[in-house]
């Protein structure tokens, strides 16, 4: 029976997770539950699954979900924020630590997790983007195993099963192209918060569905998978997929390529994940291929997209350009949820703080932490500034 703690368990790739252990009972054993404030879904995650310790956004949250499950025998351990996240991040009987917490929450329990020596299933992008070289030392020396649930990532490393020792010439990491990849430029400057939140292929969290919109998903994708799997830049290589079949591709020294296919369904990396090195029942529906009929490819739009080539080009030093990105693009995903910015502005502020914040010298994690809440701050102070006519020169 293997241990599971699930970090974010309400959201997107928690639900999912706790899908497949559900058809898996005999399997895993869910022992801790961290999420933010759905207290009604995280309740019936805890009546359902029982663990031992649980942890919610906050003191608040915490109070209220011990009135509810006040009835339930035994002891659950509730607790919140920074305290609840490490608990639940490390806890005894974990065996696997599911990290599905959105954007840099991430960051300090998934090393926590690793530092307790857990195996971890990685859903949050940031770690890598944010920390990648600071986190996979930390994977090395700690010896655990790390696996990747995000599906293009997924897909490479299940292709590089037995094939560990040959040479990589490149991998091509596919993206949908998400809901905007047929509009033109003008386009995209009307474009509402409702279509940006409806992908036409993947169910997922609010952030990672705007981030698909403008292709900077794929851009934090291009640098996880830089860290993931030891590459340089130029190994790299993004294909628009509509299908969202092949979910990723690696090319060997030889000229082979070994692609993963499935359905668009994050079950299949998750359970992967899971279940490492097994496959195992994930719940999806099989692929019709006649019915399918084809398979296409093209090139991404660099002109309409910028911010792909602007995660190329913030790997281009070793500095804190990733860190820069990262966070400006935080702030205005926000901005335009809060419906403060259309939809166009998100990479201009990106590109804007890619320009005009200073790099920094971060060698620890706290480091890390501190420099990306001071671009944070930064971008937050100064977006409107950057982009209003007549703003500060640089
Ligand atoms: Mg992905």
């Amino acid at each position: 029976m293997k241990g599971i703690s699930i970090l974010g368990s309400t959201g997107s790739i928690g639900i999912q997770a706790l899908d497949i252990i559900r058809i898996h009972r005999d399997r895993f054993r869910v022992v801790a539950l961290a999420a933010g404030s759905n207290i009604d879904l995280l309740e019936k995650q805890v009546r359902e699954f029982r663990p031992a310790i649980v942890s919610c956004a906050d003191a608040g949250a915490a109070r209220e979900l011990r009135a509810r499950v006040s009835d339930l025998p035994g002891q659950t351990w509730i607790g919140q924020s920074t305290e609840g996240l490490e608990r639940a991040a490390t806890a005894e009987e974990a065996a696997l630590v599911v990290g599905g917490l959105p954007g840099s929450t991430g960051l300090l329990p998934t090393f926590a997790a690793v530092e307790s020596g857990k195996d971890v299933a990685l859903a949050t992008k940031e770690v890598l983007v944010m920390a990648g070289e600071l986190f996979m030392n930390r994977v090395a020396e700690r010896g655990i195993r790390l696996l990747p649930v995000d599906s293009e990532q997924s897909a490479i490393f299940q292709c590089l099963q037995g094939n560990g020792d040959s040479e990589i010439n490149r991998i091509m990491l596919t993206a949908s192209g998400g809901p905007f990849r047929d509009a033109s430029i003008q386009d995209l400057q009307r474009v509402t918060r409702e279509q940006a939140l409806n992908h036409p292929r993947w169910k997922m969290g609010p952030k990672v569905t705007i981030d698909s919109a403008t292709l900077m998903n794929k851009g934090l994708e291009v640098i996880e998978a830089k860290w993931l799997f030891g590459l340089t830049a130029s190994q790299i290589e993004v294909v628009i997929h509509p299908e969202s079949i092949v979910h990723s591709m690696v090319e060997f020294q030889d000229g082979s390529i070994i692609a993963q296919l499935g359905a668009t369904d994050m079950r299949i990396p998750i359970s992967y994940a899971l279940a490492f090195p097994q496959r195992i029942a994930s719940g999806t529906s099989p692929i019709d291929f006649p019915q399918l009929g084809s398979l296409t490819f093209h090139e991404p739009d660099a002109e309409k997209f910028p911010l792909l080539k602007a995660a190329f080009d913030s790997l281009k030093d070793r500095s804190t350009m990733p860190i820069i990105l990262n966070a400006a693009d935080e702030v205005a995903v926000d901005l335009f949820l809060s419906e403060k910015i259309p939809f166009h502005r998100i990479p201009r502020i990106v590109l804007e703080a890619m320009d005009r914040v200073d790099p920094a010298q971060v060698e620890t994690l706290e480091e890390i932490q501190s420099f990306h809440e001071s671009v944070v701050e930064r971008v937050m102070k100064d977006w409107r500034l950057w982009i209003e006519p007549g703003g500060q020169p640089r």
